[in-house]
């Protein structure tokens, strides 16, 4: 997760990420960007770990409880200044409200539907360690692939509605740019 813009979430936007969490319980980040200053005052919240000039947490945050910041006054700036393509086009005005909270109702249920083809206690960026995995051998079992297309299957959701198209994790290549 990168930080995006800033500006306080209204009402409608509040509800909707009180229902969703998507952004910070693991299900589209791997990880959470701060900066060196938030790295020394957060530093007791977080495992963080330094970079060259910031540092990041990794997702699913531990402060994300019932689909709730529970250190919400204090988040990072990421976090604060962070909206999903989703969120930014109910503020934009380019969808219905309703639209808005049908594509989260969709994610939670593609996300829900998923849970079978995970190994007990998996975490969602373990998962696509794991579909990397299979997807590099050369041989794999049928549950395997069953496993790998639907995981796939969700992250382009993920891609369609929630990602920047710049984080996005299949993204498009413009016409003309395709490899030989
Ligand atoms: S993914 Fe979007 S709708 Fe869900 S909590 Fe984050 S900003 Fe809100
Ligand atoms: S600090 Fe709060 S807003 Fe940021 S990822 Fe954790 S739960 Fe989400």
């Amino acid at each position: 997760m990168t930080a995006t813009e800033a500006e306080a979430p209204s009402l409608l936007e509040q509800d909707l990420c009180t229902g969703c969490a998507a952004c910070c319980d693991g299900t589209i980040f791997t990880y959470v960007e701060v900066s060196r200053d938030e790295e020394q005052a957060l530093g007791d919240r977080f495992a963080m770990q330094s970079r060259e000039t910031d540092a990041i947490f990794f997702q699913p945050c531990p402060h994300s409880v019932c689909q709730s910041c529970q250190i919400y006054t204090i988040r990072p700036e990421t976090c604060r200044k962070f909206r999903c393509k989703t969120l930014k086009a109910l503020r934009a005005d380019e969808i219905e409200s309703a639209e808005a909270f049908r594509r989260v109702d969709e994610m939670l249920r593609a996300r829900e539907q998923l849970q079978p083809f995970l190994i007990a206690g998996e975490t969602l960026n373990a998962a696509r360690e794991r579909r990397g995995q299979i997807a590099a051998s050369a041989e794999r079992t049928a549950s395997e692939t069953a496993f790998v297309l639907k995981l796939t299957a969700f992250d382009l959701l993920l891609d369609r509605y929630f990602r920047d198209p710049r984080k996005a994790m299949f993204r498009h290549k413009p016409s003309g740019q395709e490899a030989a």
